[in-house]
């Protein structure tokens, strides 16, 4: 029995009876009930009642070449037939996998040559700090293990996840985090940088924290810095362009690893296959996910630079880790297909060269001047909105994040999905959008402004 033999409302009901939503409010959703979206075609989502939304979110930051992709589902479909599932351990491979690393190795910065699969970004960024703690084992250094993040980082909700991002309240749920974590400022002009501080200083004064930590804990006990190149789920946080280069320079001085979480970033959302192409930095790691397969197949891959690669193949000894899914042989399947779409159709330059400009431009013309508007960001087709009470002092709504939230309902309403995180509404849409899905979008979340005001 498929869902069209079920009304809208029956699903919610079952909905709230028997499934337990990430990210929830349990108590909340038993009384008001989920949104079920039915299916989606190009940048729109549809719920079951047939109500078209323009997806803002390009479903949850991964959908880059939007829904409803015939190739990708023929993919898969091959795939399955051929081999749906074998493994990459003792020392077996299957064909996609490894076609799939060969492809992204010639993807990524020059100096990352391997690939090391799971099938989520928490997975990959577990991966990531198990082998950076491992690199300095081998090289004889075990003591060298603390890792250095940011407040309001997002990293996963694995334990080792939830530990290296900063989310206070995911913290406050741990009971208990993995240990030798630390979490300095993040590079958050808007609210963080001094009156008359200009961006580029500001930029600096953010990657010294990074500095400080370092000393504060002695450079032989720090393994790595990790962050993500432009925060996401904390706000679309976009450093200034001195923030990278300076901590780069930083980790090098100290001999200490950098680890890039690309898992928004990675495959084009900044203009570049990535982020780190776009800040112009060589990271020990850089964790991808998401739209590896825009979305239409759960897989993950860590991306490592030569230094570490080198290491586990001259000192050897076995890395006691691994997914049952690691390289599973549909996701890289549906994988290699997606990245040729992207290439394909230019997605990543069209990004560059034409929408991410026009998207800045749209969003500062249009939506930048609202009485309830901040400041508008946006870097590729990732932007922010800041919602404010008071544009001259910066001023926030009480309680905190209501009115984002009332803005986000109103937006939904007039047929528009983007997301509200504390006070800042957050933009990641689709790569395939054009101009004229962007002028929709400011139109759609004008309206909403309007309403909420
Ligand atoms: N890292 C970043 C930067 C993310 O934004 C996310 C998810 O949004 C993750 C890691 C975790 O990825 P997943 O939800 O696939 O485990």
């Amino acid at each position: 029995m498929t869902y069209q033999n079920y009304s809208l409302k029956q699903l919610q009901q079952i909905d709230a009876a028997h499934h337990l939503h990430p990210f929830t409010d349990h108590k909340e959703m038993r009384e008001a009930g989920s949104r079920i979206i039915a299916h989606a075609n190009g940048p729109f989502i549809y719920d079951s009642d047939g109500t078209e939304i323009l997806d803002g979110m390009a479903g949850l930051w991964c959908v880059n070449v939007g829904y409803g992709r015939d190739e990708l589902a023929d993919a898969a479909y091959a795939q399955m037939k051929e081999l749906p599932y074998y493994n990459s351990f003792f020392k077996c491979s299957t064909p996609t996998p490894v076609l799939l690393a060969k492809k992204l190795t010639e993807l990524a910065p020059k100096h990352v040559n391997q690939v090391f699969y799971g099938s989520s970004g928490s997975e990959a960024n577990d991966t990531a700090l198990r082998l950076v703690r491992h690199y300095w084992a081998l090289e004889g250094k075990p003591e060298k293990n603390r890792i250095i993040s940011r407040k309001s980082a997002y990293h996963g909700s694995t334990i080792a996840g939830a530990s290296l991002g900063g989310m206070e309240q995911m913290h406050n749920q741990l009971h208990g985090a993995v240990p030798n974590i630390v979490h300095v400022m993040m590079p958050y002009a808007y609210e963080l940088s001094l009156p008359g501080e200009s961006d580029h200083d500001f930029g600096l004064r953010a990657a010294k924290a990074v500095e400080d930590a370092i000393l504060e804990a002695g450079a032989d006990k720090v393994a790595a810095f990790i962050g993500e190149p432009v925060m996401g789920a904390g706000g679309v946080k976009i450093p200034p362009m001195s923030y990278w280069p300076e901590v780069q320079r930083i980790c090098r001085k100290y001999d200490v690893l950098l680890m890039l979480d690309e898992v928004i970033t990675g495959y084009g959302r900044t203009g570049e296959w990535f982020a780190a192409q776009t800040f112009g930095i060589e990271p020990d790691t850089i964790t991808t996910a998401k739209a590896l397969t825009s979305g239409y197949q759960p897989l993950s891959a860590l991306l490592v630079g030569d230094r570490i690669a080198a290491t586990l193949v001259e000192k050897g000894g076995e890395f006691y880790h691994g997914y049952t899914y690691a390289g599973h042989p549909v996701a890289c399947a549906v994988a290699l297909k997606n990245l040729e779409i992207m290439e394909r159709e230019g997605l990543v330059e069209r990004v560059k060269n034409d929408t991410g400009p026009y998207f800045a431009k749209a969003l500062q013309e249009r939506i930048g001047g609202h009485d309830l508007v901040g400041e508008v960001r946006s870097i590729g087709l990732m932007g922010a909105i800041e919602i404010v009470r008071d544009k001259a002092t910066k001023e926030r709504f009480l309680p905190a994040g209501s009115t984002a939230v009332l803005v986000r309902d109103h937006a939904v309403a007039q047929g528009m999905m983007l997301r509200a995180t504390g006070d800042t509404m957050i933009l990641s849409p689709p790569l395939i959008w054009t101009r004229e899905t962007i002028d929709m979008a400011c139109d759609r979340i004008a309206k909403a402004l309007d309403l909420a005001q």
